[in-house]
């Protein structure tokens, strides 16, 4: 077997491919937790050498188990966190550290997160909710609180605003919540909406509703969105780029249709043979099962080297660089170097020993 390559590989940015420069921008992210154990200090890998561009108009899906990294990803995005290394530009601009410009920062990169239930304050009403960033940043005139506050009902699409803006949280649904969330989000004019899971905690009969919303804010509002989830379904139906992430890294990234019509990467087939198919008669070989390894110490190689029914010995000593998988799509798999791809039906048979 050829020894693989040692050579620098070039960095690859995921995220659609728009001309110009991105609204956001990720540069080599990585974040390290410091875990204090009885032998030592160790790290968490949570987040390792990410680079993402998140241009207006477009929806990026960030897909993975739970423990993947994704949400870990999104807080690094607003600065919630800070990473290890890498760093974050905005409209190419480097982002700096000072309270006035990390003010700055969140008034332009805003959360969406996954409970609506609480993330607002039960003991207040929806007019409080709105008016309050309205106030802080946006300093409205006397007499226009009103009519902004609910014209950002009417954004998302609680229509008419009168109906909603005296309600308090629990006297809304858990979807009319979300859009509250939404609207408070938009007060502070964002160019980024980081969206964390943002329909899993949603009755299934009102998820597909708060997708359209974000569809509708890409399209009208021009904004670049990230939708974190662990739904690759979901991915498909709204985002235009998928990016898989698999114990800390992207191991797939590309054209949400060409990805889950022809996923590259075993992992990706993995959560697409595990995603409900109504269509689907055949019952699902869920091959690979297993769980996510330990990421205090991940496995050598390919971190997905223990689950792959496909691994090979290259796989367990040298991590793979992401590989083009035709047109915009990449994967991390030694299957697509022509040093390891398989040359027989056989060899591309999954080994009853690995499973
Ligand atoms: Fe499987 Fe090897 Fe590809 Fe990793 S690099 S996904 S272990 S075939």
């Amino acid at each position: 077997m050829t020894t693989p390559t040692t050579e620098t590989t070039p960095r690859v940015v995921h995220g659609p491919k728009r001309p110009g420069t991105p609204a956001l921008e990720a540069r080599n992210l990585t974040k390290h937790f410091p875990v204090h154990q009885f032998r030592g200090r160790q790290v968490v890998h949570a987040v390792e050498d990410i680079s993402l561009a998140l241009p207006e108009g477009t929806v990026t899906a960030v897909v993975g188990e739970s423990g993947s990294g994704k949400s870990t990803l999104a807080r690094l995005l607003t600065q919630l966190i800070t990473p290890t290394s890498g760093e974050l530009l905005l409209d190419g601009k480097p982002v700096g550290t000072s309270a006035r410009e990390r003010r700055a920062y969140t008034s332009q990169v805003h959360l969406v997160l996954q409970d609506p239930f609480s993330s607002l304050n039960g003991v207040h009403s929806v007019r409080y909710h709105l008016e309050r960033p309205l106030k802080l940043h946006r300093k409205p005139g006397r007499g226009e609180l009103d009519a902004l506050a609910k014209s950002l009902l009417e954004r998302v699409a609680l229509s008419p605003a009168e109906n909603y803006i005296d309600k308090f949280p629990h006297e809304l649904s858990g979807g009319q919540r979300q859009r509250v969330a939404i609207a408070r989000g938009l007060a502070v004019q964002p160019r980024v909406l980081l969206a964390d899971e943002p329909v899993s905690m949603l009755d299934v009969s009102i998820r597909l509703g708060v997708l359209n919303l974000l569809d509708d804010l890409r399209e009208r509002e021009r904004l670049a969105i990230l939708y974190v989830t662990h739904d690759i379904a979901s991915a498909r139906y709204l985002a235009d780029t998928v990016v898989v992430m698999y114990a800390g890294q992207v191991v797939e990234s590309g054209p949400a249709t060409q990805i889950t019509d022809s996923p590259a990467h075993p992992y990706t087939q993995l959560l697409l043979s595990a995603a409900p198919d109504p269509s689907r008669t055949e019952p699902v070989e869920l091959r690979g099962r297993g769980a996510p390894p330990s990421l205090v110490d991940p496995p050598s190689g390919c971190r997905f080297h223990p689950r792959c029914p496909f691994a090979m010995a290259v796989c367990k000593e040298t991590a793979p660089p992401a590989l083009p998988a035709g047109g915009d799509q990449v994967a991390a798999c030694w299957l697509l170097s022509p040093d390891h791809a398989p040359t027989t039906a056989a060899d591309a048979t999954p080994s009853a020993t690995d499973e």
